[in-house]
């Protein structure tokens, strides 16, 4: 075969979704496997749905998720240009030529005719009414400048089969084929027809699309055959659902890449998380770079069945990318984050960053998981009883003003999370108790909850001592009144 070319071909209609993004990227991987092209091609002829700054946030997130293309509208190509309004005027022209073999013909059925057409299943069929009309009366009607589409004119009896590499042998009986519009009144051609005409002049040999076109690609075959043209090969991914009954669908608002993003999950993990709705590699992996993808990604691999956008398993993912992060590069992910919480300017952001870094799977949890930090109030003193800790309410009572006296000592430079946690061990030590009798306490006393990030020194020392000191005042009456 010659090289391998893909395409991604979505309708600027609004955010990039989970489904478009997966075609996107398996096509990319299937190409790069392959030392192919993958090519960007934007199918703007509903201009109904077009929607303004789609296609700028197609080229943005592809870039960003690299999934680089050969050829697109941005970057050029052999077979500029790879927007389908730019193209209007070839469309026409093809479709003229099937009118000429008799493969479409001119319809100027009225709405009104249209839908006086008996519905089946809630369709309606088109019956070839126009395909009588003579050449003559045709060119009549047309200049008169009455409105007219193209249809292509489908075989109605016998079946049509062929194959998708997924999915198998894949056979419709043609009763079933629409004689679907190729050229609208608009003089626009129709998605059915402009990815077929377009896959051929830009010399795609390999089709990559959801399942939803499955039982229309025998039309697609049809317009192929009509022009004597090669087909391509087919790949049908299976459908990604919200939960079993429901698919997941740009139509009702489910996940975009750009919610994702904003919902604090990191590129690498959204990609690795989408590269496994609906393929695996062979040996199961489920982490893999944005690299390894690419050297584990095969055809074989794509499942038949639906797969389950699962939030929670991107979560567990994206955490371990986040865990795995440098430093520096958590900081940077996590600095905005901080910025618009209630946090903003009131502690030291490494010292934020090094007590959350390991406890979070996405970044949106940093707000909550440190509202302690800002939010301290009345809390229920029953949370001093700890059966694992040895800690009683009556004991807790003991060890707070000697953790307020072994806090007083340090100050300044002193004030660190090792002076503080030698301070509470040293307190244990010197009283005979066990660590976890006064760690347990401080820490309660600090924030009021039963589990935080971090122990007590840590959070003291973020606090800083004078909000350290009013909470552990706090804490000491609130116990004074405890039963
Ligand atoms: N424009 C179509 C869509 O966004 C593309 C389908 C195809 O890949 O052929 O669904």
């Amino acid at each position: 075969m010659s090289q391998l070319r893909t395409r991604f071909a979505p309708s600027p209609t609004g955010y990039l979704h989970i489904g478009g993004l997966r075609t996107a990227l398996y096509s990319y991987l299937y190409a790069k496997k392959n030392n192919g092209k993958f090519i960007l091609r934007i199918e703007d002829t509903d201009q109904g749905r077009y929607v303004e700054g789609a296609v700028e946030l197609i080229y943005r997130t592809l870039r960003e998720t690299g999934l680089t293309y050969d050829e697109g509208p941005d970057v050029g190509g052999p077979y500029a240009p790879y927007i389908q309004s730019e193209r209007k005027n070839e469309y026409l022209k093809y479709a003229k030529q099937l009118v000429e073999s008799g493969h479409a013909y001119y319809c100027f059925c009225t709405e009104e005719r249209l839908n006086s057409l008996p519905s089946v299943n809630g369709a309606r069929k088109y019956d070839k009414h126009c395909l009588s009309l003579s050449k003559e009366e045709v060119e009549k009607r047309i200049a008169a400048g009455e409105k007219y589409v193209i249809r292509q004119n489908m075989p109605t009896e016998g079946s049509s089969t062929y194959h998708d590499v997924v999915y198998g042998d894949i056979t419709v009986d043609n009763s079933e084929l629409e004689d679907q519009i190729l050229i609208k009144s608009d003089g626009m051609p129709t998605y059915n027809f402009a990815n077929v005409i377009d896959d051929h002049l830009m010399n795609i040999n390999c089709v990559m699309r959801g399942i939803e076109y499955l039982s229309s690609t025998p039309k697609y075959n049809y317009l192929y055959d009509a022009f004597g043209w090669e087909r391509p090969m087919y790949i049908h991914m299976p459908p990604i659902m919200k939960d079993a009954q429901h698919k997941l669908s740009k139509r009702n608002g489910d996940a975009s890449y750009e919610d994702l993003i904003s919902k604090g999950f990191v590129k690498e993990a959204i990609i690795n998380y989408i590269a496994l709705l609906g393929w695996s590699p062979k040996d199961d992996t489920e982490k893999m770079s944005f690299e390894e993808l690419q050297s584990k990604f095969s055809v074989e691999g794509i499942n038949k069945s639906p797969s389950i956008f699962d939030p929670v398993k991107l979560a567990w993912l994206n955490g371990l990318y986040i865990k795995e992060m440098d430093e520096d590069t958590f900081r940077k992910y996590a600095q905005p984050w901080i910025e618009k919480s209630k946090l903003n300017g009131k502690f030291d952001t490494a010292k934020l960053c090094a007590l959350i870094h390991s406890r979070i799977e996405t970044f949106a949890e940093i707000e909550q998981k440190l509202d302690f930090l800002v939010t301290f109030g009345d809390y229920d003193t029953e949370l001093y009883v700890n059966k694992k800790q040895k800690t009683t309410v009556e004991q807790s009572r003991e060890v707070l003003p000697l953790v307020k006296q072994a806090f007083e000592k340090l100050d300044g430079d002193s004030w660190n999370n090792q002076n503080l946690y030698n301070a509470l061990l040293q307190l244990a030590m010197d009283k005979g108790w066990k660590n976890g009798q006064v760690l347990w306490p401080a820490r309660i006393a600090l924030t009021g909850l039963q589990s935080t990030a971090g122990g007590a020194s840590d959070i003291a020392d973020i606090l800083g001592k004078k909000e350290t000191m009013r909470r552990i005042d706090y804490s000491i009456k609130l116990l004074s009144k405890a039963k």
